[in-house]
């Protein structure tokens, strides 16, 4: 039995929450193909000659019927009830949803490149090789650190392997440290990453001024510390100036310094965590170098090192080797952390964004990131709190505070309504140090009209509430899009992630 397809929509005609579109197994009919090949005269195999019997299935696998109109019109109404990067703003802070070029995907997509197969020799391989030891110099030059591994497959991967190479290091001096410090505003990432590294975390307070609290940290430092784990400019948005002495501290007790450059957007051709004093950086090139993520999606978390700790990278790497090029095993090498090269492709995107962004393009990027940012945040001063009085880098955040005592409308509520008004939300309730928390990140993508009009829905919701007294539509919200408002508790805990025919049954 296949379901009926769903009506068309007039075109441009928003979608409602009733609107609901089966699966895909819903539209399955016996018999119907999206595609057939034409019988030929030619021999054919058998699955009895191909497959031996012990591995032949029994019944036929369970795959929806459908025709290709049927398929493609599936898939495309479903692309329809979502919000993209290619769609309009996304400022989820600490994520950097920004707007990537398709000619970086252009490139990407070039035969020359996609197929090659990973196994291939260095010398059928000549290109890629070239063309990552590129992405290696211009992520060094970039960080101002001496070498990189491009093989992490996201920020998470690399942040695992900068702890590894964290071991390897104090383990080449005899020694056995357990604690890593990280600040009490870092991403969630980063305490997982400690745990399951085999480190124990040691949490540092923050500051008045948003940066780390110093004399607390001098409290924490021992023998026993085998590094900190900082981004900069924080989760806040805000720059460390504390930076130099942090590095000195942590030096002293032989402790390294790890970089999470997540969010590299901010500091781009102005400051290199390098001459910070970090000896580890990670950086997500999905998000600073475009590649379009999120969801899942495929990601790289190159990470650089200074010259000392250079020959724990994983490996092999590509190296440059007299006029070619060759892959070698670091000396004292942590091992593989990938596959092959890492994932690749996505690393060549970054080498075209590198490409693209010539010049001072990418100090140029940072520059916008920076503006809008803190355009936005003195737009939204008058409305709403905020939690630091400092310039921002590439992220603002803000508070519902004041607005939640007034109107009981918390920082959920201004995201969810924000939908209505035709933007994504801003990331909430993060940083945990700030109470309401509304973490918004423009990034360099949007023109000062969208940034305008963020900015105004931001204003409007607040007045709603305030001046016109309706707290109810941003409670209701959102009212507009295919799913309304969810129990995020239940949602989070009760996954139904698969379909089964029998329950439609
Ligand atoms: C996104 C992010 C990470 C994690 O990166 P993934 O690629 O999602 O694993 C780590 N730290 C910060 C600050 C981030 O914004």
């Amino acid at each position: 039995m296949s379901a009926p397809m769903p009506a068309g929509r007039a075109l441009g005609a928003p979608l409602v929450a009733h609107d609901y579109e089966p699966t895909i197994f819903e539209f399955s009919s016996p018999g119907r193909r999206a595609a057939a090949f034409r019988t030929t005269d030619l021999p054919a195999w058998t699955a009895e000659e191909l497959v031996p019997e012990a591995f032949r299935r029994t019944e036929p696998v369970a795959l929806p019927e459908v025709s290709e109109r049927d398929l493609v019109a599936h898939f495309t109404r479903l692309t329809h009830r979502q919000y993209s990067v290619d769609l309009g703003a996304y400022p989820l802070g600490s994520c950097t949803m920004k707007y990537n070029p398709k000619a970086a995907d252009a490139g990407a997509s070039l035969p020359g490149f996609t197929q090659v197969h990973p196994a291939a020799p260095a010398s059928c391989s000549q290109g890629w090789l070239e063309l990552l030891v590129e992405l290696e110099e211009s992520l060094c030059s970039i960080t101002g650190m001496a070498a990189v591994t491009l093989q992490p497959a996201a920020g998470a991967a690399g942040e695992l392997t900068g702890l590894l190479l964290m071991h390897a290091y104090h383990d080449a001096r005899g020694q056995r440290r357990r604690r890593v410090i990280i600040p009490d505003s870092a991403h969630g990432t980063n305490p997982a990453s400690v745990t399951l590294s085999g480190f124990e975390v040691t949490t540092v307070g923050t500051n008045e001024r948003g940066g780390v609290d110093l004399d607390a940290l001098r409290g924490l430092l021992d023998e026993d510390v085998a590094g900190i784990m900082l981004t900069n400019p924080s989760t806040l948005g805000l720059f460390e100036d504390d930076i130099v002495q942090i590095a000195e501290a942590v030096h002293e007790v032989g402790g390294l310094l790890y970089y999470d450059g997540a969010n590299l957007n901010a500091i781009l051709g102005i400051v290199r965590p390098g001459d910070m004093g970090f000896d580890i950086v990670h950086l997500n090139v999905h998000k600073t170098f475009a590649t379009p993520h999120g969801g899942g999606g495929p990601g790289a978390g190159p990470v650089a090192v200074s010259a000392e700790l250079a020959p724990f990278l994983p490996g092999p790497r590509p190296t440059r080797s007299g006029s070619g090029y060759s892959l070698t095993m670091p000396e004292r090498s942590i091992g593989r952390v990938h596959s092959w090269h890492g994932n690749a492709v996505v690393l060549l995107r970054a080498w075209m964004y590198l490409r693209l962004n010539g010049g001072d393009g990418l100090k140029r990027v940072s520059e916008v990131a920076v503006l809008n940012a803190n355009w936005l945040k003195e737009r939204l001063r008058d409305t709403y709190d905020i939690p630091y009085e400092r310039p921002v880098m590439h992220e603002c955040v803000i508070s519902a505070k004041s607005l939640h005592h007034e109107t009981g409308l918390s920082a959920l509520d201004v995201a969810k309504r924000l939908i209505e008004l035709g933007f994504h939300p801003p990331t909430v309730y993060f940083p945990l140090i700030v109470e309401e928390a509304l973490m918004i990140e423009p990034t360099e993508t949007e023109s000062p009209q969208t940034v305008a009009a963020l900015a105004d829905a931001f204003i409007q919701i607040a007045r709603e509430a305030r001046d016109a007294g309706n707290a109810d539509d941003a409670k209701a919200a959102p009212r507009t899009t295919p799913v309304g408002r969810v129990d995020e508790a239940r949602a989070a805990r009760k996954l139904v992630v698969t379909f089964d025919q029998r329950d439609a049954e």
